[in-house]
């Protein structure tokens, strides 16, 4: 690992001010990801600036929702009351990442940005990565790409987010920065590989995460995460599926639906949800949708398997959620 040097922050204007001091710089978070990297050699920060002392673990009541501090961790979250009661799926789709030891570390923002495990990208002794070394190709197109995107991915870049935090509750991710505080909805967080595969979300440069606001929704209580992987523990997702649904008598008044595991982002598209709208609630309407998701897909020679995946995926997540108690 290359030598770096290390300064705890112990105020959100100390940690932004710290890293514009410094060249080479990075926030150490949960540190369950980026220590990772930097002992692949994947990431080489000369300074680690420790944001984990931050006053940003609260969860509480805001505006109608909720606020997460962004180092609340996935475990607190997983585990607190408002989210279990409000946003079950949420709560379910953090239970059903990592392991418990990570789950105690790894936090809400460092969720958010964790990099995605394409085998290629980990390995340094592959030369060809556009995400670690803009220009150089990519391994993976001609390589073994079973983990990898078919929606939304380049000729640059097939890789996927590995986040499972639910994408489908309209979350708006609050950040400061050297100009100020902003709110980012999480639909313009993520951004897909196109040419510049190595930028993995619209952060500005020098920002921190400091919180992630859930509006209300109030029937987000009737939802589920699914999600398919090889082993049932301490696996990334190969397909999930995070759905909520709004039902009156046998008619979708309202839906939300989001896919981990099949793009460079979690993958929502709200042509599918309004499909959904106004539907008799079956599998007719689920099916529709889900065409609809996987529209333009574009496996890869050992990811074929996804497109059938996503759909089937799709169709037992909403069924699901139709078939819970109001
Ligand atoms: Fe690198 Fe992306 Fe290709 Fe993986 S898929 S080798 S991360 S460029």
């Amino acid at each position: 690992m290359k030598p770096f040097t290390y300064a705890r922050a112990t105020t959100v204007d100390d940690a932004v001010a710290a890293l514009q001091q410094h060249r080479d710089a990075k926030f150490l978070g949960g540190v369950t990801n980026l220590i990772d990297l930097m002992k692949m050699g994947v990431e080489q920060p000369a300074h680690l600036i420790d944001v984990t002392r931050l006053p940003l673990t609260a969860i509480e009541e805001h505006r109608g929702g909720v606020r997460i501090g962004a180092l609340a961790t996935n475990r607190d979250l997983a585990a607190h009351a408002l989210i279990r009661q409000r946003y079950p799926v949420l709560s379910e789709a953090l239970l059903a990442g990592a392991s418990p030891q990570l789950r105690n570390s790894a936090t809400t923002g460092g969720n958010l940005l964790q990099s995605t495990r394409c085998y290629y990208f980990y390995d340094p002794s592959y030369q060809e990565c556009n995400k670690r070394v803009p220009g150089s190709g990519c391994a993976a197109m001609a390589g073994y790409n079973r983990i990898h995107a078919i929606l939304g991915a380049s000729d640059k870049c097939i890789a996927t987010h590995p986040s499972d935090m639910a994408m489908a509750l309209d979350a708006v991710i609050q950040v400061k920065g050297p100009k100020g505080e902003r709110s980012i909805p999480i639909g313009d967080f993520f951004r897909l590989p196109g040419d510049t595969p190595q930028i993995n979300t619209n952060l500005g440069p020098g920002e921190l995460i400091t919180a992630v606001d859930l509006p209300p929704l109030p029937w987000a209580t009737r939802s589920t995460y699914l999600k398919v992987r090889d082993r049932n523990s301490y696996a990334f997702a190969l397909v999930s599926v995070a759905a909520v649904l709004e039902i009156e008598g046998d008619t979708i008044r309202q839906a939300r639906l989001a896919l981990g595991g099949v793009a460079h982002k979690p993958w929502r598209v709200p042509e599918a949800e309004q499909s959904l709208i106004g539907k008799k609630a079956g599998t007719d309407a689920y099916l529709a949708a889900a065409e609809i998701v996987i529209r333009g897909a574009k496996p890869y020679p050992h990811n074929g398997f996804k497109v059938e995946l996503a759909r089937r995926s799709i169709v037992r997540a909403l069924s699901t959620v139709a078939q819970m108690m109001a």
